[in-house]
């Protein structure tokens, strides 16, 4: 346990609360001098003051004990018990290419997860794999706690899926590939529709044929498909391809909400770190066919970006570039 940190943290919280350390120590029925020894990283709380501090500062004991906000945890209310994805042992090949090696991943409920990796890394194969659209050599997947090869059609209509270049109808307007997906999907609900079609701005070109759309309005009907289908589990694939950074921001925000009102979990693969950053509470990396967590509060303390950890980790650095 680091107590100069947790002494920092404490003093932290207490003056983002406008709190003095007389208020504190009143509080807990102490001498002003044990709070100000806690700040100093001279002694700890003894555990019994741990949950009223917790309590006094809006905070986790856990987060005390660590010295520092758990950034995964945001404001919302995502449980830990329930599993979305659960990979184990996942190896894929390609011929005798090893594209995923060993692969063991679990993903929670309402978390926002993010993916990155150089090019050819593995990241679309990674979320093929997840929903059974190739044929892997070992291990085993479970998408809300089944076996996505048994229970294959319940388990797809809980999920949307956007990898690579989505596909419509290209002699379609957009609203009558909306219209096709609707009645595939069952969606009734023409308000939501209508409303997610505003959010991601497409509203204008609805009426056009999707032969004449560019590649970014092709990519925000690929998401409005995707997204009137309110699924529980939505896989991305690069979905910031060709869009311009005002669809990038619309699509953070409809993301956002999305995750926030439904408590949809995301996994989104990107090259946009910047934007991994923003808006996930996880982020993995995948390299030479291996998965590995970034630590995003220690990159938060160190105030490192996600860019240097990225290429440190990919093996690329200053004298190498
Ligand atoms: P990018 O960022 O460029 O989209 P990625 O991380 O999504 O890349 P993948 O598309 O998963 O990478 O490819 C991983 C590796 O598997 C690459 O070496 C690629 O050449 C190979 N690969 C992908 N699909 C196939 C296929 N159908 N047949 C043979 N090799 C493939």
């Amino acid at each position: 346990m680091d107590q100069e940190k947790i002494g920092k943290f404490i003093y932290k919280l207490r003056k983002e609360k406008g709190l003095t350390q007389k208020d504190i120590a009143e509080k807990l029925n102490i001498s002003d001098n044990s709070v100000s020894k806690w700040e100093r990283g001279i002694n700890i709380p003894d555990i019994s003051y741990l949950p009223f501090l917790a309590d006094i500062f809006n905070v986790t004991v856990n987060e005390l004990l660590n010295g520092e906000y758990d950034y995964k945890k945001k404001d919302k209310n995502y449980s830990k018990l329930n599993k979305v994805i659960a990979i184990k042992d996942l190896c894929k090949s390609y011929g005798k290419k090893q594209v995923l090696n060993n692969i063991n991943l679990d993903i929670y409920e309402g978390e926002i997860v993010g993916l990155i990796g150089k090019n050819g890394a593995g990241k679309t194969t990674l979320i093929k794999s997840i929903i059974n659209f190739c044929q892997i050599q070992k291990g085993e997947i479970k998408l809300f706690n089944k076996y996505i090869s048994k229970d294959y059609e319940k388990i797809m209509n809980k999920i949307a899926v956007i990898i690579e270049n989505p596909a419509f109808y290209l002699n379609l307007s957009g609203r009558d590939n909306i219209k096709i997906v609707s009645l595939l999907n069952n969606i009734t609900d023409q308000n939501y529709i209508e409303k997610i079609v505003k959010e991601l701005n497409l509203a204008k070109d609805l009426d056009k044929k999707v032969a004449k759309y560019s590649l970014g309005m092709k990519q925000r009907l690929g998401l409005v498909c995707a997204l009137i289908k309110k699924p529980k589990l939505l896989l991305l694939d690069e979905p910031t391809n060709g869009l311009d950074p005002i669809g990038i921001n619309e699509l953070r925000m409809v993301l956002q909400k999305i995750n926030q009102k439904e408590n949809t979990t995301i996994l989104i693969s990107s090259h946009i770190l910047s934007e991994i950053e923003n808006i996930c509470d996880r982020i993995l990396i995948i390299d030479q066919g291996f998965l590995e967590e970034v630590d995003v509060c220690k990159l938060k303390h160190h105030h490192k970006s996600l860019e240097s950890e990225f290429l440190e980790k990919v093996g690329v650095t200053d004298d190498n570039i």
